[in-house]
């Protein structure tokens, strides 16, 4: 049996994250990854020019944790084009430009006068206890904005970030941020008011940035540091405390660990972590999506200039959101060219991951040009599905945590990370990289 200080499970960026965190400080790790290649999620695919991220494509710097992370790996960074702040509601079959503050709100033609008022009257109405119950995303800024405001607020929020239906997300698990301006503030427009006014000038606002080379650099980066510290190909099929240890069975033999960092998908790892650990795990689901990229000559591909769209239900699509990728990063398509990365499916249309490549992309070129009211003609197309899907915070979410954590109490040095539980940002994983690595070392390095 071999024998290290930590064994991290799952070589996708929560677990290469979390190695290098150890590593960093000397601590004797290694990763097991049962794919052929690290990222698990995280994919680039480059192809005649084109540069398409599968999954996370982009993120918002500074982050206090993802900033130093990304020095550390040495990974090219680029800013977006300032045409990112620029984004859209599909609606009617127009785009309609997304309100990011109360003004643009006030001027937008995205809900009628009546609805606006009673929006306004936010900042009125005080806080709220729900601490007794788990609302869900739509019933929290309906109560805050009124039903029409809160309802479109709260599916372009769950689309944008989960592809995911508001009537089932709970609102303080997946968008705790947003709640507890409520609890601090007693309004959350107050509270977005004072923030943007306490904000120095000297600590820019954050704006999306993406790696030149794709996200396929920063997992070639994670790699080279881990160097054989990464075992690919090694699937883990039980891991149990033996005395005062840790045995990881995996395909390629076992391990012996005083710490075991579980950085699989809670549905997935209930299948090979402790029965009470598990128990809670198994129930956590997932919107399946899937990720069609529309290359082409400029000329044919009439896309506006800004970051892209969001759909609401309702208007008949089956588009989630779009990324006008080309027009943010200028290496996504070839010189002459634009790219477009169009989500389908999610929570509204699961089914749409069995379709078939030629129908998906057919579905995603059909939707731009209704959407955009042009003529499109794609000459480049890539799909990748993401059948697993993108885990959602449903309501019950925060109290399976809480048990699963109350069950982890009996299983000293078994920790569990990664998308499925607090954040399912690129900068969660790195916030929680550091958290670990405190906590296993007994340091303190929070930010
Ligand atoms: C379409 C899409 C768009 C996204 N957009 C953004 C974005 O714009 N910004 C952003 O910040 N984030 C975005 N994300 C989220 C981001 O990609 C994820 O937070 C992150 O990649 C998840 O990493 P992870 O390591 O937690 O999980 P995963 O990537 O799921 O990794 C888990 C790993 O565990 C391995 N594994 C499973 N079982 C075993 C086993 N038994 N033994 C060994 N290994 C095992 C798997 O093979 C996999 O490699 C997006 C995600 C999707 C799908």
């Amino acid at each position: 049996m071999n024998r290290t200080e930590v064994v991290v499970i799952g070589g996708g960026l929560a677990g290469l994250f979390a190695a290098i965190e150890l590593a960093q400080r000397d601590v004797d790790v290694v990763v097991v990854e049962a794919a052929d290649r690290a990222g698990g999620v995280a994919k680039t695919i480059t192809d005649s020019g084109y540069l398409l991220d599968a999954a996370v494509g982009s993120f918002l710097l500074p982050h206090p944790h993802l900033t130093p992370m990304l020095s550390r790996l040495a990974v090219e960074i680029v800013a977006a084009d300032e045409c990112a702040s620029r984004q859209w509601v599909a609606h009617k079959q127009r785009l309609r430009a997304l309100p990011r503050t109360p003004g643009q709100f006030v001027r937008s033609s995205v809900v009628g006068t009546a609805s606006k008022l009673r929006a306004a009257c936010e900042p009125l109405l005080g806080r709220e206890s729900t601490t007794h119950r788990d609302e869900s995303l739509s019933q929290f800024l309906c109560r805050r904005f009124g039903s029409r405001s809160g309802t479109t607020a709260a599916w372009l929020a769950a689309s944008g970030i989960f592809a995911g239906d508001p009537n089932l997300l709970s609102a303080s698990a997946a968008f705790p941020k947003l709640y507890d301006l409520e609890q601090q503030s007693g309004s959350v427009v107050r509270a977005m008011v004072g923030s943007k006014k306490r904000r120095s000038v000297e600590v820019p606002l954050p704006r999306l940035h993406a790696p030149t080379g794709g996200m396929v650099a920063v997992v070639g980066a994670c790699a080279d540091i881990l160097g054989e510290r990464l075992h690919l190909r090694t699937k883990v099929g039980s891991v149990e405390r033996i005395g005062r240890t840790w045995k990881v069975e995996t395909s390629d033999g076992s391990w012996e660990a005083d710490d075991v960092v579980v950085a699989v998908r809670p549905e997935q790892a209930a299948g090979f972590v402790p029965r009470p650990v598990a128990k809670t795990m198994a129930a956590t689901r997932s919107a399946p999506v899937v990720v069609v990229g529309v290359g082409g000559r400029a000329a044919d591909l009439p896309f506006p200039q800004g970051l892209g769209y969001l759909t609401m239900p309702g208007e008949g699509l089956r588009t989630v959101g779009v990324v006008f990728e080309s027009a943010m990063f200028a290496n996504r398509a070839p010189l002459g060219h634009r790219m477009a990365k169009v989500v389908l499916g999610g929570a509204r249309n699961p089914q749409m991951v069995e379709w078939s490549d030629e129908q998906l992309a057919r579905i995603a070129v059909e939707e731009l040009a209704w959407t955009l009211d042009q003529t499109i003609e794609a000459s480049w197309l890539a799909v990748v599905r993401h059948r697993s899907g993108i885990p959602q915070y449903e309501i019950g979410h925060a109290e399976r945590r809480a048990q699963t954590t109350e069950a982890l109490g009996d299983f000293p040095g078994l920790r569990l990370i990664g998308w499925g539980y607090d954040g399912i940002t690129i900068g969660d994983r790195a916030q929680e990289a550091v958290e670990l690595a405190d906590t296993i070392t007994g340091s303190n390095t929070t930010v």
